[in-house]
């Protein structure tokens, strides 16, 4: 654990009166207990204790080790639909593995396993990489990330669908004539 003040340093407890982990820096010692340098200031200017924001203290972007707030735990919908284009607007540098998908044969294995990995582990990952201004905030474009997945697939079963529905009118177009592929497209064709 490590202290939310300084990320880059190891937490020795928790402040009794806004649960921040303190390094030996934060940490204000009084009556057997551990409280943090800020409440202990906003005590002592104002006479009574700091309220703690509702949901905690924003620990985003602060690194691998942050807490991530229970409110946002949960199943990713972008990162599992958008891969590594969720990931470059998320600083979610790993899911740039998902375009290793490219690779012949064994590509779409890699592909799934990412899009299932950041489905699960996105959310942490956002939260942990990039600074954001609340949990809302996190929700809000975490959501448009979703309805863009969903934008992008149905865009991508329309062009599917699309070109399926003129390969078969070709077909029938071609079976109506009674083209078939044996057959000499000179022959068919009149000679200009
Ligand atoms: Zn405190
Ligand atoms: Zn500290």
């Amino acid at each position: 654990m490590k202290c939310s003040i300084h990320p880059d340093r190891d937490a020795i407890g928790a402040c009794l009166s806004c649960g921040r982990l303190v390094c030996p820096e934060c940490k204000v010692s009084a009556a057997n207990q551990i409280y943090c340098n800020p409440c202990i200031e906003t005590r002592l200017k104002t006479g009574s204790w700091p309220a703690v924001p509702a949901g905690g203290y924003n620990t985003s972007g602060t690194g691998s080790t942050a807490d991530v707030p229970a409110e946002i735990r949960g199943w990713n919908w972008g990162g599992f639909l958008l891969t590594w284009i969720w990931g470059i607007g998320n600083n979610v540098w790993i899911s740039l593995l998902a375009l290793l998908s490219f690779i012949p044969y064994i590509g779409w294995i890699i592909g799934l396993t990412m899009r299932i990995i950041l489905g699960i582990k996105g959310n942490e990952w956002a939260w942990r990489s990039k600074k954001w201004d609340s949990v809302d905030h996190f929700k809000q474009v975490q959501r448009k990330w979703t309805w863009w997945g969903i934008a992008g697939l149905a865009a991508l079963i329309i062009l599917v669908l699309a070109v399926a529905v003129l390969l078969f009118s070709l077909f029938m177009i071609a079976s109506y004539l009674g083209i078939d592929k044996n057959m000499n497209l000179e022959e068919f064709f009149p000679k200009l």
